[in-house]
């Protein structure tokens, strides 16, 4: 499973400017800093990071500066600083059922971007996604769950391969990030990237998702 970073990233400065692709070597980093952890995960199944006393004093007290953002789905199967191999201070998460851009999840986007400056925003889906089976078999829900699952319906476009919704939806909410002029913005002057990941549920592997797909 061996990408590009510079692709993934070039892909998410494209969803969000067009054809000029800035660099943000901060970006690739961060992608390859997450990366890097998802390896050691699966290799080792546990989390080295930092948990301790004084991480948590540290960050208490001088403020928190993690290195990416990531949008991911609040199945309980899916813990995003688990799977990265990170720790208190490190990531910027934002969950919930069907990694929907809601303007919730943009707004607080917007904020780890541009007050915590992390330099990468990833959308994760993940495999076998219940938010994306129940849009699939168009399930009935009423009050705030039938809104998340109209989101959801609409993300999935007209796909009927589970794998194929997974990846429409999480386009759906990547794609969005372009709707954002502060995030664009950073885009433009190459301080933000942005990426699309999904997360295999069986295996711990995280597969990026790359521009062709
Ligand atoms: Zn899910």
């Amino acid at each position: 499973m061996e990408h590009s970073y510079q692709e993934v990233l070039a892909h998410g400065a494209f969803l969000a400017m067009g054809e000029e692709l800035p660099s943000c070597p901060e970006a690739e980093a961060s992608l390859r800093c997450l990366m890097r952890g998802n390896a050691q995960y699966l290799e080792h199944r546990h989390n080295p990071s930092e948990l301790s006393d004084l991480i948590r004093l540290t960050t208490a007290h001088e403020g928190q500066h993690p290195y990416a953002a990531v949008l991911c789905c609040a199945d309980s199967r899916v813990p995003a600083e688990h799977i990265f191999g990170a720790g208190i201070g490190d990531l910027f998460v934002i969950r919930n059922a069907g990694n929907v851009l809601s303007p919730a999840a943009l707004g607080s986007l917007e904020y780890a971007a541009a007050h915590l400056h992390v330099p990468l925003i990833l959308i994760m889906g993940h495999r076998g996604c219940g938010a994306v089976v129940a849009a699939l078999q168009k399930h009935r829900e009423s009050g705030a769950l039938g809104d998340l699952i109209a989101e959801v319906t609409l993300g999935i476009g007209h796909a009927h391969d589970p794998r194929q919704a997974e990846r429409n939806n999480l386009r759906r909410s990547l794609e969005g990030l372009g709707g954002s002029a502060l995030l664009r913005d950073l885009a433009d002057r190459g301080k933000l990237g942005f990426a699309g990941a999904v997360y295999d549920i069986r295996s711990g592997a995280v597969e990026l998702l790359l521009n062709e797909e």
